[in-house]
């Protein structure tokens, strides 16, 4: 039961590493024939990196992964999506969350900081932003998780958790071991 992680480019390998911590196997997905055996292996879940979201769509559609990809988490696929991931499950991206992304949101002189925030159900959590969005508009079936300043930084809708924020960049794995909550929803078991 394996965990892929797209590493087009952007912050794959300290998810990997996260994940390696909690005891879970991970296949770095770069191309279609790593998706083709990530489905065959029985995968159970997806995380979408931060980085650079206009590269990671250009590489996406390119390797042809976008509409695979899509069609699993329209499927129940359960996703993760930090920073750049989170846009790019936004409504005019992968159109598969019921959200829209603000990218850079927090202008230049705050375009990269630590913040220690509440997080609904986990108490306060290290907070690490790098040129990072929040959500300016979400719809009813997507739940609110944390809130900076009035500006959602974290949410969930059905299988897909999303955060404004890079969890795989402090030492606490409490977001990572949310989301392998809700990819045991799924697949009951699995891990
Ligand atoms: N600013 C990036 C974007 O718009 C996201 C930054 C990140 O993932 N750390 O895609």
């Amino acid at each position: 039961m394996k965990i892929a992680i797209l590493a087009l480019q952007g912050a794959f390998a300290e998810h990997e590493q996260m994940l390696h911590l909690l005891g879970v196997e991970t296949i770095l997905v770069r191309n279609l024939d790593d998706w083709q055996s990530f489905l065959s292996s029985n995968g159970v879940g997806l995380v979408i990196p931060g980085g650079e979201s206009t590269s990671m769509m250009r590489i996406m559609r390119d390797e042809g992964l976008f509409e695979p990809i899509r069609e699993a988490i329209l499927g129940g696929l359960p996703v993760l999506g930090t920073c750049a991931g989170l846009i790019m499950l936004d409504r005019i991206h992968l159109d598969v969350m019921d959200i829209l992304a603000k990218r850079n949101a927090y202008g230049r002189q705050l375009g990269s900081f630590n913040y220690e925030g509440e997080f609904k159900g986990l108490g306060k959590v290290p907070m690490t932003f790098i040129r990072a969005p929040y959500i300016e508009e979400a719809g009813h079936d997507v739940e609110i998780l944390a809130t900076v300043e009035g500006k959602i930084i974290a949410a969930r809708q059905k299988n897909m958790l999303v955060t404004a924020f890079h969890p795989e960049l402090t030492d606490d794995t409490r977001i990572h071991k949310l989301f392998l909550k809700i990819v045991e929803e799924g697949h009951p078991s699995s891990l």
